[in-house]
């Protein structure tokens, strides 16, 4: 059978645009949602159980549907928790919220499309001779569909740390995707740990080893030993941000932190610019965008995404008391060292080499961008010439609608992204309150291409 659509991904973004299909396709359309992941819906952010692995946007901000803005408070109400607006609820909550809403919108069959959810992963993909695209899957086949959503997300692949720099005798000692969990099993209680990157993943996994009753030591090491910082318990409103016309990112910054200079609360700056993010990035050409990425991303990165007040406390307790520290540099080797590594690094702005005792090393450095080697799929498009990577390889090239463009920036018919892999076109677009936003867009387009393509007794009908 050909489907009127495939969604390719298994995390927030393939549920919202399945969630927002069904609202908008009639009951004779087709859906197939191809996934790898063994939690449907929940992707690497959701599947979580650890109670502490919070979410770090207001309950308020998390609803799926973006014209339902309480839907998940009362989800976490009818569940009998005491939960406010401004909470931040558990990640692993979040999950089965999302299992739930999918499930209701499933339950009434005769009234809605069809669904099939195929586990599997998509390694390849070719333009149908006649009409639509056909994936190869790992395990199944084939499948063939008239529209494609591309949801990837980032990809969870092992993070290699340079290969010059690590004595291959330490590799056993040294982990590489820190989401495969089964590795916090391993650690002793009093081993001491060297994470690489000081962001969300980082703090994940500090509190998970706490959680398991680990007491040693952990050393953070990243370029700046920047850290997140944390929501305020009381929110204060979004300041609107006042821009000047420039489109020069120092101008833009200066004027932010004017702004805070002359009083206002920097949360609330940064709050007040989000709804603007998406069009100003869009208005920014691509050398501006690169002194963003190359200058500005760290700091961007800590006053944006800033983690729950409750995590931060027991984070920064951990800091006060020595179990944590955070340093500033970078790597230089990874040696073996007894039944663990020694871990060789230049300080930040010194010339010495400083190092420490690693029992364990963990990559937590983050795959902040989507790019394109990472995916077998991707990498097939990209060489068949249906896809190309955006000035930044931040993802793959589409237009503002969301639809690919081919190397020659032309849209490719029925073929669409989301989430991540958009972020050349969009850079906000990495969170739920964005990508629920482009998910019900898209689904309207997707909705309108299969009904002006439907021939005209069905659209009587
Ligand atoms: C630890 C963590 C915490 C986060 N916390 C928050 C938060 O509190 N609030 C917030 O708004 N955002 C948060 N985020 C951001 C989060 O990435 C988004 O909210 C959202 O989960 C992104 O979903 P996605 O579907 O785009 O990507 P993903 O969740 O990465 O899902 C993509 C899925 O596609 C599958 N896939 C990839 N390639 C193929 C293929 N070829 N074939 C089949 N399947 C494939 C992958 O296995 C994966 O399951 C967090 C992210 C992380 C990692």
């Amino acid at each position: 059978m050909t489907y009127d659509v495939a969604i390719v991904g298994s995390g927030f973004s393939a549920i919202a645009l399945t969630i927002n299909l069904l609202r908008f396709l009639p009951s004779s359309a087709s859906i197939a949602v191809i996934g790898d992941d063994p939690g449907f819906g929940r992707g690497t952010a959701y599947r979580t159980e650890f109670y502490l692995h919070r979410l770090n946007v207001p309950a308020a901000r998390m609803s799926v549907f973006p014209d339902r803005p309480d839907d998940f408070v009362e989800w976490l109400r009818r569940q009998g928790r005491a939960a406010f607006a401004e909470d931040f609820a558990s990640r692993g909550d979040y999950g089965l919220y999302l299992r739930d809403t999918l499930a209701s919108l499933l339950r009434p069959r005769e009234r809605r499309a069809r669904v099939d959810f195929v586990k599997a992963k998509a390694t390849a993909c070719v333009q149908c001779e006649s009409d639509g695209l056909v994936f190869c899957l790992d395990n199944t086949g084939e499948l063939k569909a008239r529209n494609v959503i591309l949801a990837l997300g980032v990809g969870n692949a092992d993070l290699p740390l340079p290969k010059d720099r690590v004595d291959e005798a330490a590799r056993p000692r040294i982990i590489e995707n820190p989401w495969r969990l089964g590795w916090l099993s391993r650690v002793g209680r009093t081993d001491e740990i060297c994470i690489f990157g000081s962001g969300l993943t980082m703090i994940d996994q500090v509190l998970s080893l706490r959680a398991q009753g680990h007491r040693g030591r952990i050393h953070v090491l990243s370029r700046r030993g920047l850290v997140p910082h944390p929501h305020s318990a009381r929110r204060a409103a979004p300041v609107p941000p006042e821009l000047p016309e420039s489109r020069e990112i120092s101008t833009l910054l200066r004027a932010l932190r004017r702004q805070v200079d002359k009083g206002a609360d920097w949360r609330a700056v940064i709050d007040g610019l989000r709804p603007q993010t998406q069009a100003l990035w869009q208005s920014l050409g691509t050398e501006q965008r690169g002194r963003f990425l190359r200058h500005a991303l760290a700091w961007w990165n800590i006053h944006r995404h800033r983690i729950a007040p409750e995590v931060f406390t027991r984070f920064d307790a951990l800091m006060k008391d020595g179990t944590v520290t955070v340093h500033a540099g970078y790597l230089r080797s990874i040696e073996k060292e007894g039944s663990g590594a020694s871990v060789h690094y230049r300080r930040r702005g010194r010339q010495d080499i400083a190092a420490f005792h690693a029992d364990w090393v963990v990559n937590c450095t983050g795959m902040e961008r989507a790019g394109i080697g990472h995916s077998p799929l991707l990498t097939a498009m990209r060489d068949r010439r249906m896809i190309a990577m955006d000035d930044l390889g931040l993802g793959i090239s589409v237009d503002p609608q969301s639809r690919v463009l081919d190397p020659q920036g032309r849209p490719q018919p029925g073929l669409f992204a989301a989430g991540a892999l958009t972020a050349g076109q969009f850079w906000e677009i990495t969170a739920v309150p964005d990508i629920r936003v482009q998910a019900k867009a898209l689904a309207e387009t997707v909705a309108a291409e299969i009904a002006r393509r439907a021939p005209p007794y069905a659209r009587i009908a």
